[in-house]
């Protein structure tokens, strides 16, 4: 038997979105939690997220627009099975649709506030059987990180940090169209300085989420949780998991765990050699993954007998190289740029080659297919006069002021005429010309013939909330001077990992269980296969999957 310098019930490795949720099962059940993290932050890339769950028939949904019945006939009809995705199956899928809103219940139960993310955020595939065209998305409320005392330095930075409501903040770049939105924003600036001038530390998104799972894990002393902690070795003997090695004061220090080991260790954005091996063509660069996130733990479950699938996976999130994109928190991402009216997205041949709304998700994925037949690595965003004139640019305010200065840096190439922006971008002007055409005159019958964007409710979230008269994702591109940017398949993290059964135990060779061997998140093979159902389908099932985890290493299965 092994020999521990200490020993824990339930041993987490990572403070990622199943983390802090599993710690607050296991105190219910009576049971002691170490949670140990490699990085200085508590959080993960949970913590830089939207903080977006897609969790659906949620307690915040109006009786009757959601059933669980209707989740599973999406997931069923979105997500396919294969040998190819051993990390879904009807049964996963299920469990999710079941287990996610239960979960939701419990850590509101455990004082984390929520709420519902939007009324609208549809579906990524609204369109198909079960699909729910306004919203299963759920987020947390604005959190002050004060009320962490000496922990709130310890909450890794969120991708936003203000006292605003997701939902709200999304709305900023709209600002100049609206009144209500002015005065929202007028809200929060007062509420800023007042926060400043109080002592308050405010964050939002996944920060929040994060900040109000450690709140009430701290409140409870649910789990005692160290940094600077990293996990080299997860002890397995005789096929069951005892516990594992980390580091403390710079040497070995072996921790046992009575009832299990979950490990919540993110993906492998950060680890070049793996990308090239299972993600060829994408680049650490262009990833938004935090630094912690290298797949030294898809390596270690594999030592242990887990079975990697699903590593060509990842969250693409399409980006662009804007002044300081390189050293930006977050990268500069274009998802609705190329949905706005006013703007499409073209090959190195010139041709457009999907609908540019859709999941971000699939939006990479088709640009990274797409160019191993013709080059569209980096892609072209071409918009005109009239797009600037009215939106923001990959995120970015300020397009008036800025633009001759994006210009002049590069990022931003202009001619006077399509043919002359072709010479910019040195993509064949009469191709430019005939896809611009083409596109104008779909725009004139209201109907994009060659990929209906448009079509899907969440076309048009992604488009312009305030059409004027051209519909919200339509809209010709005829007004000079013409602009292009250059789009690259970013991501918000990978998608593949160790396979893992409906209570969250890894499946070792031959699909048995290892006991005593859990794992969620990132680090597994997702459970919604290929496919990204809908905004938050990376931090719902991680907390879903977590949790789920702590109940059957708890023996407690449907109690809670
Ligand atoms: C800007 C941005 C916005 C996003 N928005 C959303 C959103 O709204 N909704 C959504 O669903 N997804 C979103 N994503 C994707 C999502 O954030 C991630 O896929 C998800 O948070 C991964 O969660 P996780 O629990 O698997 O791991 P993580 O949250 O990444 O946590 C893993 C933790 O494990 C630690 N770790 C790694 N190795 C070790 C080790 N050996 N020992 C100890 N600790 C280790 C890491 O340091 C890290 O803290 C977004 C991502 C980004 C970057």
């Amino acid at each position: 038997m092994a020999e521990f310098d200490e020993t824990f019930d339930w041993i987490v490795v990572g403070s990622g979105a199943g983390s802090m949720a599993s710690a607050l099962l296991m105190k219910q059940a009576g049971k002691t939690c170490l949670i140990l993290e490699k990085s200085s932050w508590v959080g993960g890339t949970t913590c830089k997220s939207g903080g977006v769950m897609w969790i659906p028939n949620n307690r915040y949904m109006d009786p009757g627009e959601d059933s669980l019945e209707k989740a599973v006939e999406y997931l069923d009809a979105v997500v396919p099975d294969g040998p190819d995705s051993p990390g879904t199956s009807p049964q996963r899928r299920r469990t999710y649709a079941e287990q996610a809103p239960r979960m939701l219940d419990f850590i509101v139960s455990q004082g984390v506030e929520m709420e519902r993310g939007s009324r609208f955020w549809p579906d990524y595939y609204d369109e198909l059987p079960g699909g729910v065209k306004t919203s299963r998305t759920v987020t947390a409320l604005p959190f002050d990180k004060a009320e962490l005392g000496p922990w709130a330095d310890k909450l890794r930075q969120g991708f936003f940090e203000l006292p605003i409501r997701l939902d709200d903040g999304m709305k900023i770049p709209f600002m100049k169209h609206s009144w209500d939105i002015k005065k929202m924003f007028a809200k929060v600036a007062f509420k800023t300085v007042v926060g400043k001038l109080t002592g308050k530390k405010w964050v939002t998104a996944g920060a929040a989420l994060q900040g109000r799972m450690l709140k009430a894990v701290l409140d409870r002393k649910a789990a005692e949780i160290r940094v600077d902690s990293p996990v080299s070795e997860i002890l397995v003997e005789n096929g069951k998991a005892l516990g594992v090695i980390t580091v403390a004061d710079g040497k070995p220090r072996r921790i046992g765990a009575r009832l299990g080991v979950l490990v919540n260790a993110g993906g492998f954005s950060q680890n070049q050699a793996m990308r090239d091996q299972h993600l060829p063509g994408t680049r650490v660069e262009w990833s938004n993954g935090i630094e912690s996130n290298n797949g030294d733990m898809h390596r270690e479950l594999e030592r242990v007998g887990g079975t990697l699938a699903q590593m060509d996976e990842m969250v693409g999130f399409q980006m662009t190289m804007a002044p300081g994109w390189d050293t930006d928190y977050v990268k500069p991402g274009t998802q609705s740029t190329t949905a706005k009216p006013h703007a499409i997205q073209v090959d190195q041949s010139g041709q457009r080659y999907m609908n540019e709304g859709g999941s971000y998700e699939l939006f990479c994925e088709t640009m990274l297919k797409h160019d191993r037949e013709v080059p569209s690595v980096p892609s072209w965003a071409i918009m005109d006069q009239q797009y600037m004139d009215k939106y923001p640019l990959a995120g970015k305010m300020g397009v008036k002021r800025n633009l001759s200065k994006w210009i002049e840096a590069g990022w931003v190439k202009t001619g006077d005429s399509i043919e002359g922006l072709a010479a910019q971008i040195d993509v064949p002007p009469a191709a430019l010309r005939a896809t611009v055409d083409r596109w104008n005159g779909f725009c004139a019958k209201g109907i994009d013939e060659d990929f209906h964007r448009g079509e899907r409710a969440y076309d048009d979230f992604l488009g312009d909330p305030f059409p004027q008269g051209t519909g919200h994702s339509l809209g010709p591109i005829d007004k000079a001077p013409y602009y292009a940017i250059a789009i690259y398949p970013g991501d918000v993290g990978t998608f593949g990992g160790v396979v893992c059964d409906v209570d969250s135990r890894v499946l070792g060779p031959g699909g048995a269980p290892i006991e005593g061997l859990y794992a969620c998140g990132i680090t597994t093979a997702s459970p919604m296969g290929r496919v990204y159902p809908g905004a938050g389908a990376s931090v719902g099932p991680s907390m879903t999957f977590g949790w789920i985890a702590a109940k059957h290493a708890a023996g407690l299965g449907n109690q809670v």
